[in-house]
């Protein structure tokens, strides 16, 4: 087999496939925006068809589910929880309690260079670490095989990403998805920019301002006081919030995207495969 999927509009970069590929044929490359795609080594494919088989975008009801939802809503009631989350603090609540049970909780996080990759944490400063919206492609790296490893020795798991990366995550786990002690959260979710142009961006200002980035937050929505900000990557650098979260550059650009990922902006609301949307 030469490619998964047709068309690249019909791939969302889950992993799914290479996951699954009995003859490891398939390594996740960036393309030349930066987004990740599968791509098949010919020399050890031996057509078998399973990647296609478990796809989650070749199947409908693999990552759509139509059903009516139950709507909360929830604030957290730690101001400081609050203060250090995106918008309320329900991803804090929901891994407390997996973290309580002695399970694992995934979530996607800045690493020591800045790019955003999904990790496993059992404590909670590990799991501190994935709090924030981080706009941008996280990689999942060898994630579902821990997530595999940890089902199969019964231990509970919250995996929290974005709607296609549950769906991915269910379609690479395939009956085990069902029959372990496995919660998957996702987020409303618009879409995904580039890792390559996030690795632009940073390396731009690191140019223009002289230095390394020393840290990097997102800003808490309607939360008056917070400290975080809004993809400012030096220490000193001022908090951007309203009108100057919009002329942030990267910020403008993922607001302003009519296409920041695979599939069409507004095709998201649709894909509700994960127990919880937060
Ligand atoms: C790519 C992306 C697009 C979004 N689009 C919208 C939108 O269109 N409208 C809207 O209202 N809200 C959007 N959000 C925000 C999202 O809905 C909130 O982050 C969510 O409500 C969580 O709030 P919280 O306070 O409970 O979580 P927090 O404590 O802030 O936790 C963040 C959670 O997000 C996950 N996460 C962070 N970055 C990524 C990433 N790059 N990929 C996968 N998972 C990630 C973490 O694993 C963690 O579970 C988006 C977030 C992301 C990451
Ligand atoms: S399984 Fe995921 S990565 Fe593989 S082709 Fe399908 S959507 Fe793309
Ligand atoms: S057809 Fe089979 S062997 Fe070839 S890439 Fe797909 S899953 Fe792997
Ligand atoms: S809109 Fe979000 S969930 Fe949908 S394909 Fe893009 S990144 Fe995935």
């Amino acid at each position: 087999m030469e490619q998964v999927f047709e068309n690249k509009r019909d791939c969302c970069g889950c992993g799914a496939c290479a996951h699954r590929c009995p003859d490891g044929a398939i390594a996740m490359e960036p393309d030349e925006e930066g987004f990740l795609y599968p791509v098949i080594r010919a020399e050890r494919c031996m057509d078998c068809g399973l990647c296609q088989t478990i796809c989650p975008f070749r199947k409908e009801d693999h990552w759509k589910n139509e059903q009516m939802p139950q709507f909360y809503v929830a604030k957290h009631r730690d101001g400081e929880v609050l203060r250090r989350s995106t918008s309320g603090g329900a991803f804090t609540a929901l891994s407390d309690q997996v973290l309580d049970m002695g399970g694992a909780v995934y979530g996607a996080v800045f690493d020591s260079r800045f790019r955003v990759v999904h990790q496993r944490a059992t404590g909670r400063a590990g799991r501190d670490r994935m709090r924030f919206s981080k706009y941008v492609q996280s990689d999942l790296g060898n994630c579902f095989c821990q997530v595999e490893q940890d089902l199969r020795q019964g231990k509970p798991v919250l995996f929290t990403g974005t709607p296609c990366q549950n769906a991915g995550l269910r379609a690479a786990m395939g009956p085990l998805a069902e029959q372990g002690p496995l919660v998957c959260c996702d987020l409303i979710c618009y879409g995904v920019p580039s890792p390559r142009v996030w690795e632009a961006y940073k390396q731009l200002l690191e140019k223009s301002r002289g230095r390394r980035w020393q840290k990097c937050l997102s800003a808490p929505r309607n939360c008056p006081g917070a400290e975080a900000t809004a993809t400012a990557p030096f220490a000193t650098a001022r908090p951007t919030r309203g009108k100057a979260r919009q002329t942030n550059g990267f910020t403008a650009c993922f607001l302003k995207a009519e296409r920041s990922c695979a599939l069409p902006a507004g095709s998201a609301p649709l894909h509700r495969l994960a127990g919880l949307r937060i």
